[in-house]
């Protein structure tokens, strides 16, 4: 009997000791590129790769939560959209590129967070020319975390600006196409910021409101929710296209608009959305207090359903 005791005593101790050696486990972060999956400090691509050479490619950005991948199709079918718009051939099908996706979540123990799919032209040489591009595109797919503000932004509301730099005209480059040129919008980011504002608001050439540098813009008029349309040189946002449903959902309405400068200062709320940002309120606008300089009731609500809905609507890995 005794004996016995012991025996259980000392597997009991066994347990802990395993239990605790894989808790301190620390998970190199894998990368994976063309088919691989490589830690993050071994991950790299040629220097002649067009995606750095010339923003030769295309991305997307998409959020996991609790192991639910949230909007998987619409962000699968935007990439190879964005990827046929730029003549693109992405080497691999929707379906592998799921699994490979899957593949990169699992290997890096992911259950919420963010995954960044690139794919670039690929390997070329130092002139432009596309076709030099011999081998496949090359796709790159990160599993990391994001947080596009800081939390307290997300109670109190953001304070944005106006800025000179304007969006492409669609006959440049089209604002559907989520290509791996984002230099006006970083430049758009630099005069916000070096203005003290956090986020910068686009317009189009004509002057009306467009986007902010990485997320859709939404306000709200005598209970009314407002958004431009793509055709002012928008993304069309899949967390916008989330936004709309839910509107519908709770019979809030809700309409594409051509909106200017004067539509935004007289807004009732306003705010951000996207998929790293998620739903964020903004409080001023180019000076001027919007809602009372605190996030508004609708878009409370509309974070609150959105984020409901998170935890519903994906496909589970
Ligand atoms: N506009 C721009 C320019 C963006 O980069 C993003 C983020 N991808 C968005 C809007 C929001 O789009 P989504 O909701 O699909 O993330």
């Amino acid at each position: 009997m005794k004996k016995k005791k012991k025996k259980i005593k000392k597997i009991k101790k066994h347990i802990k000791r395993k239990a605790r050696t894989v808790k301190k486990e620390v998970v190199v972060q894998k990368i994976y590129i063309n088919g691989r999956l490589i830690e993050k400090e071994h991950a790299k691509i040629s220097v002649f790769d067009h995606g750095l050479l010339y923003g030769d490619g295309v991305f997307e950005g998409i959020r996991v939560y609790d192991n639910l991948i949230f909007k998987l199709r619409e962000h699968i079918d935007r990439l190879y959209a964005s990827a046929q718009a730029i003549a693109l051939d992405v080497p691999i099908g929707k379906r592998q590129m799921v699994d490979a996706m899957i593949k990169t979540l699992r290997a890096n123990r992911l259950r919420d967070g963010y995954i960044r799919v690139i794919v670039t032209r690929g390997v070329g040489d130092l002139g432009l020319d596309p076709r030099k591009c011999k081998g496949n595109a090359c796709i790159i797919i990160i599993a990391d975390s994001i947080a596009l503000y800081p939390e307290k932004l997300y109670k109190d509301g953001l304070s944005i600006m106006t800025v000179p730099t304007r969006k492409n005209i669609p006959e440049a480059i089209n604002s559907q196409i989520k290509s791996l040129n984002y230099l006006n919008n970083i430049l758009a980011k630099i005069e916000a910021m070096n203005s003290g504002a956090e986020e910068a608001i686009m317009l189009n050439q004509d002057g009306f409101v467009s986007e902010c540098t990485g997320d859709n813009i939404f306000i709200v008029k005598n209970q009314k929710l407002m958004t431009p349309p793509v055709h002012c040189g928008v993304l069309k946002g899949i967390t916008r296209g989330a936004v709309i449903d839910l509107t519908n959902r709770s019979k809030i309405a809700c309409s594409e608009e051509v909106l200017t400068r004067y539509d935004l200062y007289n807004a009732d709320e306003c705010f951000l959305s996207g998929t790293a940002a998620e739903i964020i309120p903004v409080v001023k606008i180019d000076g001027r207090i919007i809602s009372a300089g605190k996030p508004g009731p609708i878009t409370l609500k509309l974070t609150r359903d959105l984020s409901l809905l998170t935890k519903i609507d994906g496909v589970r890995y």
